[in-house]
């Protein structure tokens, strides 16, 4: 060892690739797909396309917030009119000398009432329910002797649909005066007619749809989903639901891929297995570019690889091999294929390793899908944790150990290693909900030190 030789055992090779680089390179080439109109249902986490304008106020009409009567506020204070006993307690209705008022209706939220509220009147009325006009409070049953007064409970108007006259004129006790406005909801309280909504570029969540549903609007623009053709490649692969097969594996990958594509918001096309031989390969290529707006391999792409994956994808394609500064997943492959109708169709070549496939599928593909979808790259929370375990780095890559990831009594984010820290241990992330992250130049990262935590999985459930 010369003295300027680093005390680190490995150095990283000068052409490895930073995540970083990488995944800039990745999003370059990826485009935003074009827009389609489609049911407000089917647009959950797609993008809109388009603005959308309040077609007219919402709420349409001034409306009761609450079950209750409709009143005339000034009537609920004992100065007011009295249909029944009046008395006075420091100007406001009370238990003992309650205001009593005339039920004249009763009106049910879907139905508008046919007439005018006049002074020493209510009507019974149901969250919902547009204010007739001539009202201006809602006193809640609550606050009103509506449960003794009106045998047990029932209303001495008949319970209907809508507007109801009851048959002869009850009276309900008003315990507690209402201000002018109490328990309404003005009309385009929510939305103004002419007033933009949504925007362009909004995701479309649960608010978002409901917002549109709310304006009667059934069809949006949105941004078409991706489609993602997924390929294996490799003789040793199995499908599952075959039996086992002496020196073979199932493939695990198209799986775990499939899962991951629904989850970011682009369309599986899975594309089963290609055999290592050119033909095999470079059909089953073809097959794929049908069907995608983006390519995804998985295997045939490390240095020293005895498949043809790297020589198929380079007579078809524009095709770059890579080596990222990154532990698992080192290599990676990315480019584009002509695809059918003169389409560009990019390509993402993910290595082999099932720990490696999932890893870079979730740094480089989830963001991929993102622009695709017309979302801005929205990076994974990242947390500040202590690691329990030790975190070992020989290689100069950027480590990303599998970790379990909870807040402990002490009040801080504890990150647990799942196990061996293999590429090939697909345990390993079935246990993790966030990766730890060791840096490339860091050679170890003690038990009890803080790391940074990327937390892929904030909903799984850790022990
Ligand atoms: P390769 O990148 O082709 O050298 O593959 C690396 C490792 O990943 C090998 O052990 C392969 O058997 C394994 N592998 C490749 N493709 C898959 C797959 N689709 N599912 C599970 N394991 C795979
Ligand atoms: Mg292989």
């Amino acid at each position: 060892m010369t003295s300027n030789t680093p005390s680190r055992q490995t150095e990283p090779p000068k052409d490895m690739l930073d995540v970083e680089d990488a995944l800039d390179q990745i999003l370059s080439l990826v485009d935003v797909m074009p827009p389609e109109t489609k049911p407000i249902a089917d647009t959950f986490g797609q993008v809109l396309a388009e603005d959308l304008v309040a077609p007219f106020d919402i709420p349409p009409h001034d409306n009761t917030a609450m079950d209750g009567y409709a009143v005339q506020a000034a009537d609920t204070t004992p100065a007011g009119f009295s249909f029944g006993a009046l008395a006075e307690q420091d100007g406001q209705a009370t238990d003992d000398q309650t205001v009593r008022l005339k039920v004249v209706g009763e009106l049910a939220a879907g139905y508008l009432y046919d007439g005018r509220l006049g002074p020493g009147e209510a009507i019974r009325i149901m969250t919902g329910a547009p204010m007739p006009e001539g009202a201006d409070a809602v006193v809640p049953f609550e606050e009103t002797d509506e449960e003794g007064h009106l045998a047990g409970g029932e209303s001495q108007t008949r319970r209907a649909p809508g507007q109801e006259q009851p048959d002869e004129f009850p009276s309900v006790g008003i315990r507690k005066a209402a201000k002018v406005g109490a328990n309404i909801r003005p009309r385009g309280e929510d939305v103004r007619s002419g007033q933009t909504i949504l925007f362009k570029g909004a995701v479309m969540r649960g608010a978002e749809i409901a917002v549109a549903a709310s304006m009667g609007i059934d069809q949006v623009q949105v941004i078409r989903r991706p489609l993602i053709a997924i390929l294996s490649t490799g003789d040793e692969l199995l499908v599952p639901g075959r039996p086992p097969e002496p020196g073979k594996i199932y493939d695990s990958n198209s799986y775990g891929l499939t899962a991951q594509v629904l989850e970011y918001g682009g369309v599986p096309q899975p594309q089963g297995i290609a055999q290592d031989t050119v033909e095999a390969l470079t059909a089953k290529v073809h097959q794929a570019l049908y069907h995608a707006d983006l390519l995804v391999t998985s295997a045939g792409v490390s240095r020293g690889d005895f498949d043809v994956v790297k020589e198929v994808l380079v007579n078809e394609g524009q095709v770059h091999f890579w080596t990222v500064k990154m532990k698992p997943g080192k290599p990676l492959a990315f480019g584009k294929f002509d695809g059918p109708d003169d389409r560009q169709v990019p390509h993402i070549g993910l290595p082999g390793n099932p720990v490696s496939s999932l890893l870079a599928f979730e740094l480089f593909g989830r963001p991929a899908i993102h622009k695709m979808l017309g979302r801005q790259p929205q990076p994974r929370p990242m947390l500040r944790s202590i690691t329990d375990d030790a975190i070992h780095n020989s290689d100069g890559r950027r480590i990303y150990a599998r970790v379990t990831v909870a807040q402990e009594d002490d009040g801080r984010w504890h990150a647990q290693l799942t196990g061996k820290q293999s590429s090939g241990i697909l345990t390993s992330m079935v246990y993790a909900n966030a990766f730890a992250i060791c840096p490339d130049d860091v050679d170890e990262v003690p038990a009890g030190a803080e790391v940074d935590v990327l937390m892929v999985d904030w909903d799984h459930p850790a022990e």
